[in-house]
């Protein structure tokens, strides 16, 4: 039967595969695919980790004292049966086979399709054994992870080898920003999931990724089968679950459009930015990873603009990243960019990217109920002295490569600027008495707390450039969880309130003769591109994915008619009319 589950458009265009379901608490077992080589192997291993298991339970079932409940023991053989059970390890040997899966995702496949046939069963006293079926498979899951490194290299190798199959969309509840890193090899053709907001860290990875994704869903992956077909519409925010052979074919052409479409584009890969009256503007790429800043490059960017170094930090087991490794990291990307600037964002950690280590002081940690507003970023590097060090140690290293930005982020006190700047003086002077090489670093503040916007003046002396960080300053302006679909909504670019804190701080680096850039989603929105440049903005960061169609806005606009435009955007008393006043639907 074919139905249609609707949430928030992240990451635009059409992607069309079979579902595969992956519920989030199972998403820190390893999901990859095997070469063909590799199906004796992992089946091999799935059958160990059953025959394994079961002599564990027949031992405790053995071991039971006599005056142990008779409960014990009938649960004790429920699970049992369940170990045994064709429709569990057999059926998971199929999609190692039919699927190339490894055997961890092969048998968390195979829970999900289980789970769904318990939770449609009348009698109450079958239901509730779902929750037998999920210890056990825990219980193999723990045996077949015990010894395997968290990163498998398979994780990209084995990708490759299968190539050619039926292309593949995930479905989640949520994903986060840590296992989004783990799928960036393309694996997947597109995202659905039930929570989550068009900024959320989840959503962003999937633009950098370039490939379709709706967010929000609610029960996206509850309605959505395991193996479906689905089309995931990124521009409408709809997935459309086995669809008709009209409605595919209807896609399949987007699916050809858009092709031609960045065809068309790449053609303005070397093309400077240039409004149509000669205003020259900075088109600058956000990165995740050292490796993009290559693509990036390929695709136009004039440099990287914001580089999240806190995506070193994830998918670790809590483990941080050394100095060396972070120095080669930041030195990769440096090198790619083969002199044009490189802005390498110390760790933002927090939020919705938090670290599997937990945080100084854990137990505070545990209570905290929002933690956007908590040790977050910048908070949280000046909390952990010796970590922040490092990274600073790593960061100027890299310098000695070609030119670096270091931008913080979050900042909202005049404080925070002066102890980083002391640890800045003590870092260079430990490596000067180490004899190593730097080269002269600028230093930037994100202005994504509305405080930080509001006393800019004060800020701005301490300071080389100034980075705005539109998500955030959205989230905090207007009291918007940006990861909260409940409240996507409400989270708007084009309030007032937001729209006045921008122009004011572009104005204000303007006067001061600092030079500012976007970073934020809003920079590689097309609505935007305009009212930015009106606001005097000469400097735009986005995903590389971006970087065409937003160039291509640029050269056909005028940057005194956006200015004159600009003022009607500001005064605005609404959203709406705010958006109406550049002639976008908004
Ligand atoms: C922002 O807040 O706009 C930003 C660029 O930082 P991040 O999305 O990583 O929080
Ligand atoms: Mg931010």
């Amino acid at each position: 039967m074919s139905f249609q589950v609707f949430g928030t458009a992240v990451a635009r265009g059409v992607a069309i595969g079979r579902a595969v379901l992956v519920a989030s608490s199972r998403l820190d077992v390893a999901h990859y695919f095997i070469a063909d080589v590799d199906v004796g192997e992992q089946s091999e291993r799935l059958r160990t980790a059953r025959e394994r298991v079961a002599s564990e339970l027949v031992q405790l079932r053995d071991a039971l004292p006599s005056d142990a409940p008779p409960e014990l023991a009938a649960l004790l053989d429920v699970h049992l049966m369940l170990v045994h059970d064709e429709a569990l390890v057999e059926a998971s040997l199929e999609w190692v086979r039919s699927r190339h899966y490894n055997a961890e995702w092969a048998l968390s496949a195979q829970l999900e399709v289980l789970a769904r046939q318990f939770d449609d069963m009348e009698d109450d006293y079958l239901r509730e054994r779902k929750a037998d079926l999920e210890q056990v498979v825990e219980r193999i899951l723990r045996v077949l992870t015990e010894g395997t490194e968290e990163w498998p290299s398979a994780l990209q190798s084995g990708a490759r080898d299968f190539a050619g199959e039926d292309p593949l969309v995930l479905v989640a509840g949520d994903i986060s920003p840590a296992d989004m890193l783990r799928f960036r090899d393309g694996v997947f053709q597109g995202f659905v999931t039930d929570i989550g907001g068009k900024t959320s860290h989840t959503a962003i990875v999937a633009r950098s990724m370039d490939i379709p994704a709706v967010v929000g869903t609610r029960e996206g992956s509850r309605l959505i089968q395991q193996d479906d077909w689905v089309v995931i519409d990124g521009d409408a925010g709809v997935v459309v679950v086995n669809p008709s052979p009209i409605v595919l074919e209807e896609y399949r052409f987007r699916q050809r459009q858009a092709e031609l479409e960045r065809e068309r584009l790449a053609r303005l890969r070397f093309t400077p930015a240039v409004t149509l009256d000669g205003e020259r503007v900075e088109m600058l790429a956000n990165i995740e990873l050292p490796q993009d800043a290559e693509p990036a490059l390929q695709v136009g960017a004039e440099g990287v603009g914001l580089f999240r170094s806190e995506f070193l930090f994830m998918g670790r087991g809590g483990q941080l990243p050394s100095e060396e490794e972070q120095y080669l990291a930041y030195r990769q990307a440096v090198l790619a960019m083969g002199g044009r600037p490189v802005t390498i964002r110390t760790v933002d950690v927090g939020a919705d990217k938090p670290l599997e280590r937990a945080l100084p002081n854990e137990s505070r940690q545990d209570a905290i109920l929002n933690p956007a507003m908590g040790l977050r970023a910048i908070r949280w590097s000046l909390s952990e002295p010796a970590m922040f060090r490092q990274q600073l140690r790593a960061i100027y290293r890299a310098s000695a490569e070609g030119p670096v930005r270091l931008l913080l982020p979050m900042v909202s006190h005049g404080r925070e600027l002066r102890q980083v700047r002391d640890c800045i003086e003590k870092v260079c002077a430990q490596l000067k008495s180490r004899g190593q090489r730097m080269g002269s670093v600028e230093l930037g503040v994100m202005v994504e707390v509305p405080a930080a916007a509001l006393v800019l003046r004060s800020l701005l002396p301490w300071v080389d450039f100034v980075s705005i960080g539109t998500n955030d300053l959205i989230q905090y302006t207007l009291a918007i969880d940006r990861a909260d679909q409940s409240v996507s909504h409400l989270f708007d670019p084009w309030h007032p309130a937001v729209l006045g804190l921008l122009a004011r701080v572009i104005q204000e680096c303007r006067e001061q003769n600092k030079s500012v850039s976007v970073c934020g989603e809003m920079a590689g929105d097309l609505a935007f591109t305009e009212v930015l440049l009106g606001m005097g903005l000469r400097s735009f960061s986005m995903h590389p994915t971006q970087i065409a169609r937003v160039k291509q806005r640029v050269l056909r606009c005028d940057s005194a008619r956006a200015a004159a435009l600009v003022r009607d955007v500001i005064n605005a008393e609404d959203p709406a009319a705010a958006a109406a006043a550049v002639g976008w639907g908004g």
